[in-house]
Order: C-alpha cells, then sequence, then structure tokens
C-alpha cells in the first residue's frame, strides 16, 4: 500500500477535479475565443471557473487571472509590480527562504541593477513584520514574501506587513506566493491584504499545469506573456480549459470542509510528532503553525538513505523543496540548522486524504530505518 507523505510537493488529484477535465476534455474542446456556439459554451465554463474560485478566495471575478503555474504567477506578479511601480525606485525587499520561482527572479534583477534586501527569517521559516518596516525605504517598489514557506510550514503575517507599509506611507506594491498558503489557511484576499498573490492548483488537488494571479482591482499589471487577447487582454495563450475547470472543481470540492480539514491535518501532525519524539532520540522538528507541512531532521543519518529505506516500503516523503531534486536547502541553513541536521532532514507533507495509518506506517518506517541502519558519525 502507497504511503504518500509528500504533500508540500504535490498532491493527488481528487476525482471530482479529474472528472471536470475529462469531461471538458470529451465533450467542451471549442475554442473561449471563438464566438460561435462550442466557444461559447467553453467561455461561459470559463467564467463560472473563474467566478467559483474568486467566491471561495474573496475577490471579484475580474481579479482573478489564469497562469500555467505558481512560477508563472510569481514571475508576472514581480516583474509586473517592478514596471507599475517604475518611479517608485528599483529597491526589492524579500527573504532569504523564498521559493526559487521568487529568489531567481530576483537574483536576474539584482544582476540587471536592482537593489534586494533579503530579510533573514525566523527560526521557523517565517519573516516579522519588524524586520520588514524596518527594511522599508522611499524607493522600495515591492514586498515580495510567502505566506507558508513551502520547506518548514512557518507562517508570516502577510496582513501586518500590509498594515505596516501602509502605516510607512510606503508606495511599494505587495505580492505574497501563497502558492503553500492557499486552501491551507482560512485566508481571503481582503484579509491578506496583498496587491497580488499567487496560487497553484496541483498543491490543493487539482492537476498540474494551472495557477493564478490575483491582481487587486485598480493595478494595471502589464502582461508577461504578450499574444492575444485572453485575460482581458492581461495574459496571451489559448486558455487550458480542462485545467481551468479541474481547478476550479477542486476548490470549491475542498472549501466546503476545510476548517474540518485542517483540523484533521494539525491532528495528524501532532500525532507524527508524538510518535517520532517518543520513538527517535535526538531527533529535532521545526516548530512551525502550518497544518500540513512537518520538518524533521535525525541528526546523523543521511536524508537520502532514509527516503531510500522508506521508498522501498512505498512510503513517500522529501529531503526538502521538489524544485531542488535533492540539492542542498537554502531555507533549512537561513533558519540556522547544523550541516549534520541538514544532512538528515526530511519533509513530510499532510493533506485532507491523508490518515493516521499513513503517519503511523511512516513512524514504523522511520524506528525501522533508524534501527537498522548504518550511522554516519
Ligand atoms: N511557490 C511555492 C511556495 C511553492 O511551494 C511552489 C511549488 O512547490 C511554487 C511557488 C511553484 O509552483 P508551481 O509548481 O505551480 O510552479
Amino acid at each position: 500500500m502507497t504511503t504518500y507523505l509528500d504533500n508540500a510537493a504535490t498532491t493527488a488529484v481528487c476525482s471530482e477535479a479529474a472528472t471536470a477535465a475529462f469531461n471538458i476534455m470529451n465533450n467542451c474542446y471549442g475554442n473561449p475565443s471563438s464566438t460561435h456556439t462550442l466557444g461559447r459554451a467553453s467561455k461561459a465554463i470559463l467564467d463560472d471557473s473563474r467566478k467559483s474560485i474568486a467566491s471561495v478566495f474573496g475577490c471579484t471575478p475580474a481579479e482573478i487571472f489564469f497562469t500555467s503555474c505558481g512560477t508563472e504567477s510569481d514571475n508576472w506578479a514581480i516583474l509586473g509590480a517592478l514596471h507599475v511601480n517604475r518611479r517608485v525606485g528599483k529597491h526589492i525587499i524579500s527573504s532569504t527562504v523564498e521559493h526559487d520561482a521568487v529568489r531567481k527572479t530576483l537574483d536576474k534583477l539584482e544582476a540587471d541593477g536592482y537593489e534586494i534586501t533579503r530579510l533573514d527569517p525566523e527560526a521557523d521559516g517565517s519573516v516579522a513584520v519588524s524586520s520588514v518596516a524596518a527594511a522599508l525605504r522611499d524607493n522600495t517598489a515591492l514586498v515580495t514574501l510567502m505566506a507558508i514557506n513551502n520547506e518548514t510550514g512557518g507562517v508570516t503575517d502577510i496582513r501586518a506587513i500590509a498594515k505596516a507599509i501602509k502605516q510607512a506611507g510606503s508606495s511599494a506594491l505587495l505580492h505574497c506566493d501563497a502558492v503553500q498558503a492557499f486552501l491551507k489557511l482560512p485566508l481571503k484576499t481582503k484579509t491578506l491584504d496583498a496587491d497580488l498573490i499567487s496560487i497553484s492548483g496541483h498543491k490543493i488537488h487539482a492537476p498540474k499545469g494551472i495557477g493564478a494571479l490575483y491582481v487587486k482591482k485598480g493595478i494595471n499589471l502589464p502582461p508577461f506573456i504578450i499574444g492575444g487577447g485572453q485575460e482581458n487582454g492581461r495574459r496571451a495563450g489559448t486558455e487550458s480549459l480542462p485545467l481551468i475547470a479541474a481547478f476550479a472543481t477542486a476548490v470549491t470540492t475542498i472549501s466546503p470542509t476545510l476548517n474540518k480539514d485542517l483540523a484533521h491535518m494539525a491532528s495528524l501532525k501532532k500525532l507524527c510528532v508524538e510518535r517520532l519524539s517518543a520513538d527517535i532520540e535526538n531527533i529535532y522538528f521545526v516548530d512551525s503553525a502550518a497544518v500540513h507541512i512537518l520538518s524533521i531532521a535525525l541528526p546523523r543519518y543521511k536524508s537520502e538513505v532514509i527516503m531510500n529505506f522508506l521508498e522501498a516500503k512505498e512510503i513517500y516523503v522529501s529531503k526538502s523543496s521538489a524544485c531542488k531534486k535533492g540539492g542542498r536547502s537554502h531555507v533549512l541553513e537561513a533558519i540556522g540548522m547544523s550541516s549534520e541536521q541538514i544532512d538528515g532532514a526530511i519533509r513530510i507533507g499532510f493533506s485532507r486524504y491523508s490518515t493516521t495509518a499513513d503517519v503511523h506506517a511512516l513512524c514504523d518506517g522511520i524506528l525501522e530505518a533508524s534501527q537498522k541502519l548504518f550511522k554516519v558519525l
């Protein structure tokens, strides 16, 4: 039996979303931009999907733009915001623990002459509001921070950061990478209060290859992908209707039970911590608020060795971010974990479909691995 506990990397597509995509691929192949009946039928599904996501996210449909993934949303938000605020200046505030979709975009901007302040995180990978407030300058054009860190589960108070930007009288736009936070916190666009918010389908039981960017009304973000007039002229390319409808279906399927699901994931995380701390000597946990991410370290063991042992039992977790492809984690270094801890780090990711049996299978597997495998030191 497969035990999948790598839900921060990606989630299984829920059957409702898969059925929606299948039905559209079979029955609704018109181009939403075509003016004939088939095109209009597709356009109606596109509009309904946008409305469903907007209603759950607490914004207007006109503020939701579909993209190909969270990475595209992040890239577009950052580059677009800098264009909108080009007269404000070339200073950007971010952190040392952002996802590569943000981090590498900022590295490129720095090479192009922008000045980046990369804030150090707290011990859980979140960013303190006070450090953002202290870094604001007259020429700060953009603050870009994630709501939940994808490796540690640290939760940053984006709303308080929005307030601090306003209180400072700053013109900086606020972009939030909410790829890990969307439907993992009971958040709405209005309560988050960021100007731009990135989300992605595959973290919430929709297929891969679909994301969205929330753009607050009044912000005239220029297109990042240039071509036809789709997405109100802001994001060219024929819309992927099956993926968009599946995204909306996943959102409407999982949102009604969100609070119950979050409580369920929190109880699994607690159980996992209780069992592992009872079973394994010297285990280290990152104490973070997100209910779906648990970062642990088994000092003196190599993560790869533990993961291979677990994989042989069809138990799937990850070392850090999947995008790192096994490389060393900049996030775990930034939160001050020792190199010995980083070498033995494992990220566990829960979903609404995870069970206590999954947690017990994982904890049994880790205990067995710790008893059977040779210690590195
Ligand atoms: N931002 C964060 C915090 C993520 O965790 C991820 C994916 O792991 C992304 C952005 C990129 O999203 P996508 O895989 O949809 O491009």
